[in-house]
């Protein structure tokens, strides 16, 4: 990389958080169609619309140049959109980025594991709610439980670790499984993370019920005490414990009832090309106008220290909901 790229003092908010995360959600579609996502309600961006691999690139090189060390690819279903390893590829050439990982629904891993690992990536999480099919079906909308465990074996056989299984814990639908995640831990050595489910204000999802992180927790001790400390790749919102004989952790992500805004180190970039600085605020910087009309470096960065100035403190749960601008299959979580 150019010194010219190179910004020594970092990315730091009017809040004095370090801004060195950064998700790309590279895709608004999806190959499911999960009940709390609204995946299927939404009407997708037109390929010119969305954020091209070599715009993507020119973003995170100027911000790895800024302080953003940690990149994460998601969606939508990231790996739905075509040749996805060649950004994978790009990306982790760029000097500062150390760590470059992919968040997935896990339908198209086993497809895909060798040569994401092959092209850099260094690990996955994936996203898996159930491990009885035909609740698979249910919540997802299609019947592709084998495949997601397909492609967390071809995960860790390709050596994308630490491997994170995430579980949306909905009341009444799977709650009744976090004993037996929590049990894979010990006996597959997964690393399980329980979140609390977002509630939209919308039709498909007012139905569904949250359930906190605390009960889950309280649930999963079960299992025998949860020693607390064991932190893995990432150092995101997951509060970490281990079961007695697991060689994997369990965490928790509360977002509902212990919000992690405090320590937010994130800026999100969506297909169509804005970055939003909180993933339940509607404020956010228009990159995509900026780069097709040929920006140089110091105009992107000067975008980038926008998005992170604009930063809240925290986000705001209006009555126990949360509105957002997108639904989650285009910020991508
Ligand atoms: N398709 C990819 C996947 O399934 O991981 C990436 C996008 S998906 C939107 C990212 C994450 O957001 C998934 O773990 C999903 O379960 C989570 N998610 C979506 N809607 C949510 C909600 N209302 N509350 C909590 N998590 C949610």
């Amino acid at each position: 990389m150019s010194l010219e790229l190179t910004d020594k003092d970092g990315l730091i908010d009017a809040f004095q958080r370090r801004i060195n995360y950064l998700r790309v959600s590279v895709t608004d579609r999806c190959n499911l169609n999960c009940i709390y996502c609204l995946a299927g309600s939404v009407s997708h961006l037109s390929h010119e619309d969305i954020l091209r691999y070599e715009e993507i690139y020119r973003v995170v090189q100027v911000a790895a140049g800024m302080g953003i060390n940690k990149v994460r690819l998601t969606g939508g279903e990231p790996l739905v959109r075509p040749d996805l390893s060649k950004l994978v590829r790009m990306l982790s050439q760029i000097e500062g980025v150390d760590d470059l990982s992919l968040t997935t629904n896990g339908t198209l891993l086993s497809r895909y594991a060798v040569e994401l690992k092959e092209a850099g990536l260094k690990r996955v999480n994936v996203s898996l709610d159930t491990l009885k099919r035909a609740r698979f079906k249910r919540i997802t909308g299609v019947d592709k439980l084998e495949e997601v465990l397909d492609g967390i074996r071809a995960a860790h056989s390709a050596g994308l670790l630490p491997l994170k299984i995430n579980m949306v814990v909905l009341r009444g639908i799977n709650d009744d499984e976090v004993v037996d995640f929590a049990r894979m831990s010990i006996d597959q050595g997964w690393h399980v993370r329980f979140i609390e489910l977002m509630p939209f204000r919308e039709p498909e999802t007012e139905c569904l019920g949250i359930v906190s992180a605390r009960e889950i927790r309280e649930r999963v001790q079960s299992l025998g005490e949860l020693e607390p400390g064991a932190v893995r790749a990432g150092n995101g919102p997951a509060r970490y414990y281990r079961l007695p004989g697991a060689d994997g952790t369990v965490g928790f992500i509360s977002p509902i009832t212990e919000p992690f805004c405090r320590s937010c180190n994130r800026l999100r970039i969506v297909p169509g090309g804005q970055l939003q600085p909180c993933l339940l605020a509607s404020n956010e910087v228009n990159l995509k106008e900026t780069l097709r009309n040929g920006a140089g470096v110091d105009e992107l960065k000067r975008l980038i220290r926008q998005a992170v100035a604009i930063k809240p403190e925290q986000y705001l749960l209006r009555e126990g909901f949360a509105s957002v601008k997108r639904p989650m299959c285009q910020i991508g979580g």
